[in-house]
Parts: C-alpha cells; structure tokens; sequence
C-alpha cells in the first residue's frame, strides 16, 4: 500500500493543466490566472490630495507658529475628479483642494482644512488662510505610481482572484484576465441503501449524505459542478452513467462500492471502462480504500469509499490537491497547532482528524482533536473547524506536541 505522499505524488504527475480562457474582471472572481500579468497603468495616476484641504508651496509655509502665523491668498479649487483650472502658480498663495483631487502644478504640500484660519468671502468662498505651522514637502500627497507602478508584476501565474485582488486589478484598468477553466466535476454516489433526503426510509435504508455534501463541497473549492448523479451497486449502472459524463468532466468522484467486500464493483466498472487504474488503497485514516484512475479520454477518476468522513477527507486531501496543480497553484502549506490532549492513533496510518483549533489566553494555537473519529460519524464534523493531520508513524500523539492543521475546506 502507497502512502500519502506516494499518492498526491501520484496525483501531480497525472493532473493536466486546465484550458486557458479570458474572463472579464467581473467573471473572474474565484478563477486562477494562467499568466504573469504586469500592471497596465500606476496607481495613483496623479499625484493628488490625501486630504480635504488646502495645498501650499512648502517653502511658502517656513517658520510658521502659532506666535507667527503666515497668510496665504487661496487662488483656485479643485475637487477629485476635476482637474486645477488654468496654471496659477504664484508665490504665497494656496489652492482650496478635496481628497482626490489632483495637485495644482508647482504646489508640494497639503494643510488639512481643520488645522487652518479661513477667511471666507460673503458666498463662504475662502479667499486666504493663516497657517499656523510648517508643511513639509509631500505631506498629505499621494504620489503617481505610488500604490502600483506601470509595468509591476500585478500578479503571478497561478495565484487564485478573489475579492481582494479584483480591487488592484479593477485600480489599475484591468479588464480582461487569461485565467485556467475551472474544473469540471460530478459526482456520483453508490449504493443501494441510499434514499433521497425528501423520502422516507424503508427499513435497511438510509438517507444519502454524501450526495448533497458533494453538491455543496464541489462548489466550495471552486469547481464547476457537473451534476451530482446516484447509482445501486450495479457496475453497469455506474459503467452507463460514467459514460454519459466522461466528456463533459474533468474529475468525476464515486462515493462508495471501493473496499475489498461483494458489492466493491467500482475498480471493476472502471477496468471495463479501459481505465488506467493508477492507485487504490492508501495508508490513510480514513478513507485507505481511496482509488485514482484516467479514463481513456482523460478524465480522472477518484473512487472515494462510502463513509461519508472518508468522502470528506478525499475531497480535502487528494481531489482539492489536484484540482491546484490542473490550475496551477502551488500545493498547500499548512499551519501546525499544539495538541490539547493524548490521542491514540492506529500505527502506519496517516490521521486525518476532525478537530477544533483555538488560541489560548498565551496566544499560542490549539488543536483539539474531537472524539468520534470513526468515519461513518458525521456529528463532529458539524462541530469542526479544522483537520488536524497526523503522520503515519505513531501509535499516540501527545499533549504539547506539535501536528499540523488545514481549513476545513480550501480555496485561496
Ligand atoms: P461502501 O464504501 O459502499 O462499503 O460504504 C461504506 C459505508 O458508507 C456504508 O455504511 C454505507 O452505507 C455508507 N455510505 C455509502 N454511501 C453513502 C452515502 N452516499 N451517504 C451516506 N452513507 C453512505
Ligand atoms: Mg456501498
């Protein structure tokens, strides 16, 4: 049996990089850039006021006090979005000027309007003001170019666009990205037993879960939802449905039908689907069962057992990992945390657990690792806010030690 590195070694030599499409600014939230991509234009694009105010030459404002205050003739106004009117630039005099708004040509300094006298004009125009201190050149400016300068890398191939990055492409007059398609994946759940959540069991029966968490969990780490199917433990059945979806996926995820038992016919559908079966079984808990095969036509194929944790943590820790590299993102670092408590662990499986981290009153991260660890037990996963990730190695992990944590699901 592999073990985890082994597979998500497994995973990166397989995993094609995905289609390249542009995208307009506002389709491009959540999608991955494909290219390096250099700032078209600086931000600011003028030097302008950071401040509503007035701007001075600061030469003009030298040794004024309180004791010795300095007056200055207000020869113009400009608000964000005009431009100065005329070229007035003449000594000792001041611009009236609003936040934004460019810097009158010659003029280096802005005096916050609250920190001066203002002698106003019958229509409460001001016409001077007396300046009680100095202004040093640059105060209050925002200079061109100084948030982002034309021709900067403005982002690297392979970073994820969210909300954050959608506001400095939007600054620097983005329009179009090169981005990767996101994947394409379905999901279909085996078995017999499973109901539909809006039907009443019958005895034996029981509701599918794994279903709608697909559903939702597809969605949550980016992908483009191809539909989410169910079959009984029939090989042909699953043969038929995999058939019908192989060329509009990129990833199609089975639940259950994966373990060594009667009803295990995945590997079996796959086989007679002409799949390369590329692993199955890996030294996990849960979900050792988990198999990864390509279709003839390219498609990935992960076979995630039955359990719903197990289902979980596949999609988390193998289908997440190759949806990054088909996108080009880096492979995920993890934070580590201290154990609160002893924990048992089986010996030569690496431990996937549903946890709970939290800061102490030293500030220092804890994880706790939640009981009920057996995968067919969903209630601690509603509880969870992480997983904790054990090595393989130890049969114990003890309290202070140090083991690493992941989100529960990821997309940044
Ligand atoms: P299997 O991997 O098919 O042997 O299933 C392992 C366990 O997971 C069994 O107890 C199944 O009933 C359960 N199981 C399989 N599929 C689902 C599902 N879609 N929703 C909830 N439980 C499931
Ligand atoms: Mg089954």
């Amino acid at each position: 049996m592999i073990n985890y590195g082994q597979a998500l070694g497994i995973i990166a030599s397989t995993a094609a990089p995905l289609p390249v499409v542009s995208v307009a600014l506002s389709e491009a939230a959540g999608t991955v850039i494909a290219a390096d991509l250099p700032c078209p234009s600086a931000v600011p694009p003028f030097d302008n006021s950071a401040m509503d105010g007035f701007a001075v030459h600061s030469g003009d404002t030298n040794g004024a006090t309180p004791a010795n205050p300095i007056t200055m003739r207000v020869i113009g106004m400009v608000m964000a979005g005009e431009t100065p009117g005329g070229d007035q630039n003449e000594p000792r005099t001041a611009w009236e000027i609003m936040t934004g708004a460019p810097i009158p040509a010659g003029y280096d300094g802005v005096i916050p309007v609250e920190q001066v006298e203002i002698k106003r004009d019958p229509t409460g125009k001001p016409v001077a003001i007396q300046l009680h201190q100095q202004v040093n050149a640059g105060r209050n400016l925002r200079c061109a170019g100084e948030d982002f300068a034309k021709g900067d890398a403005l982002l690297g191939a392979g970073q994820l666009i969210q909300a954050n990055q959608i506001m400095g492409l939007a600054a620097t007059g983005v329009r179009e990205i090169q981005v990767r398609m996101p994947a394409r994946v379905a999901a279909i759940t085996t078995g017999n037993e499973l109901t539909d959540t809006n039907k009443l069991l019958e005895p034996g029966k029981i509701h599918d879960s794994n279903g709608p968490y697909l559903e939702a969990a597809i969605a949550s780490v980016g992908a483009a939802s191809a539909g989410v199917y169910r079959t009984g433990d029939s090989a042909d059945e699953l043969i038929e449905r995999v058939q019908n979806l192989q060329d509009k996926t990129d990833i199609i995820l089975t639940t259950g039908g994966v373990s060594a038992g009667r009803m295990d016919f995945v590997p079996t559908a796959l086989e007679q689907l002409g799949a390369d079966i590329l692993f199955h079984r890996v030294a996990i808990r849960p979900g050792k069962p988990i198999l990864f095969a390509r279709l003839p036509n390219g498609t990935l194929v992960f076979g995630l057992p039955g359990n719903p944790i197990a289902v979980a943590v596949g999609l988390r820790f193998f289908v997440v990992p190759a949806m990054r590299q088909m996108s080009g993102q880096q492979p995920e670092q993890y934070a580590s945390a201290v154990l609160a408590e002893d924990v048992r662990k089986k010996a030569g499986l690496m431990f996937f657990a549903k946890a709970n981290a939290r800061t102490d009153n030293t500030g220092k991260l804890i994880a706790e690792i939640l009981p009920g660890q057996e995968s067919f037990k969903i209630s601690p996963l509603m509880k969870a806010n992480c997983w904790a990730i054990a090595n393989a190695d130890a049969d114990r992990l003890t309290a202070g030690s140090v083991i690493k944590i992941a989100p529960l699901i990821a997309h940044d």
